[in-house]
């Protein structure tokens, strides 16, 4: 009886050792990942089905595979697999050559065109009215449309987003870097003169964060930010060294705005015609405002000069080069670019034509289509505009237009 019941141990045992050793081993090598080099994409498919992952399947063009093969994994065999784990396959889809030519195929498509015309918006001061409000043409605020209705900048914005155009940074225009989706345009918006109805401050909240008035310039900007994420809404704004005329918050103004994606130019002390002026007081002019703006937001602004009325009209005036690089208390400063008043599109970064110490804004205003307001503008934009491959590291342009490009900043050029 002992020893029946000891045999029957034995034998319990034995297959105690037979399941723990061959059933366990069978488990383990089914969620163990396999080489999937030598699949079709449909038995791909099928293993990861069968495993319960989530394939997902990654494209390349490259001359080192057959067409069809999958060429990467990012699960290396032998690795574990669980239930719902993510399997990403890269599969080649053609040669370098096919890749070539499906490129073109959409830079025909989109009519891509990198060496075309960019729009900077030249804006002032932002009313709270309507345009049925003010007795000049459209949202005109003044004879000459340098102040504009809150009504009409939203429209502004609505029209240009319409029309395929996408913000980016004045600065970021200089340095060639044009970061928008392909087929889109690049447009720059600017505001002269730091008009409180820029960036109007209605007090703090409990948490002293400013409360900001949602219908001057940066309350619409703001509105446009949440309602068209991909708008990639920023600005730069100009001021003189009464800064946003809010002495109360003019501090917290300048870190909110560049907190918040916007930038911060140079107008002047205190907007003078430059032909009338010494170089001294040039020198006090742009110095003084560099200065100011570096005590506030150290190293934060751009070294932007918004030229006032335009002035000195001409580069070759005596106090130009004053204006780009000179000192003031001692302090050297240099300036990167210098804009003018109105009256066109400016040209690509990589256009030899571009001269960012001089560049060319639109103002903003409307006349019924003439004399280049915005709706002229945008009409003769329609002809030769910056139309984005949507790769800022690429510059594409047309075959024909190979002798207008300079300043590739070592970017890869492709024309077609
Ligand atoms: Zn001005």
């Amino acid at each position: 009886m002992k020893k029946k019941f000891m045999l029957i141990i034995v034998f319990v045992m034995i297959i105690l050792i037979f399941i723990y050793n061959i059933i366990p081993k069978k488990i383990v090598n089914e969620n163990l990942m396999i080489d999937l080099s030598s699949y079709s994409i449909e038995e791909a498919k099928k293993y990861a089905d069968e495993n319960n992952l989530k394939l997902e399947i990654d494209e390349i063009y490259t001359d080192d595979y057959q067409v069809g093969k999958i060429v990467k994994q990012n699960i290396e065999k032998d690795k574990k697999i669980s239930k719902g784990d993510n399997l990403i396959i890269t599969v080649c889809i053609g040669t370098l050559e096919d890749k070539k030519k499906k490129d073109i195929e959409v830079y025909n498509l989109y009519n891509v065109n990198e060496l075309g015309r960019v729009p900077v918006m030249m804006y002032h001061g932002i009313h709270n009215k309507s345009n049925a409000e003010t007795q000049y043409t459209g949202g005109n605020v003044d004879k000459d449309g340098y102040q504009r209705t809150a009504e009409a900048f939203r429209q502004d914005l609505e029209f240009y987003y319409n029309n395929n155009y996408r913000m980016i940074r004045l600065t970021d225009y200089i340095d060639g870097i044009i970061d928008v989706e392909i087929g889109k345009s690049p447009i720059i918006i600017t505001f002269d003169d730091g008009l409180e109805n820029n960036i109007k401050v209605l007090g703090l909240d409990e948490k002293d964060n400013l409360i900001i008035d949602p219908n001057c310039a940066i309350g619409i900007l703001e509105e446009f930010k949440k309602k068209y994420p991909d708008y990639n809404v920023t600005a730069t704004f100009f001021v003189n060294q009464s800064l946003f005329n809010q002495p109360k918050y003019n501090e917290k103004i300048l870190n909110w705005l560049v907190d918040n994606g916007y930038d911060i130019g140079n107008h002047s002390a205190s907007h003078p015609d430059f032909t009338k002026i010494s170089i001294k007081e040039t020198n006090y002019q742009i110095g003084s405002v560099y200065e100011q703006l570096n005590n506030i937001i150290p190293n934060k602004f751009v070294k932007i000069v918004a030229l006032p009325y335009g002035s000195p009209y001409s580069k070759t005036h005596a106090n130009f080069s004053y204006i780009m690089n000179s000192e003031y208390n001692n302090i050297q400063y240099e300036t990167k670019a210098a804009l003018r008043v109105g009256w066109e599109s400016d040209y690509s970064p990589f256009s030899n034509d571009f001269d960012p110490t001089f560049i060319k804004r639109i103002r903003a205003y409307d006349n019924d289509g003439k004399e280049f307001d915005i709706q002229a503008n945008f009409k003769n934009l329609e002809n030769n505009r910056y139309i984005s491959d949507g790769d800022k590291n690429k510059i594409v342009i047309k075959e024909k237009d190979l002798s207008k490009l300079n300043n590739t900043k070592n970017l890869e050029v492709v024309n077609y």
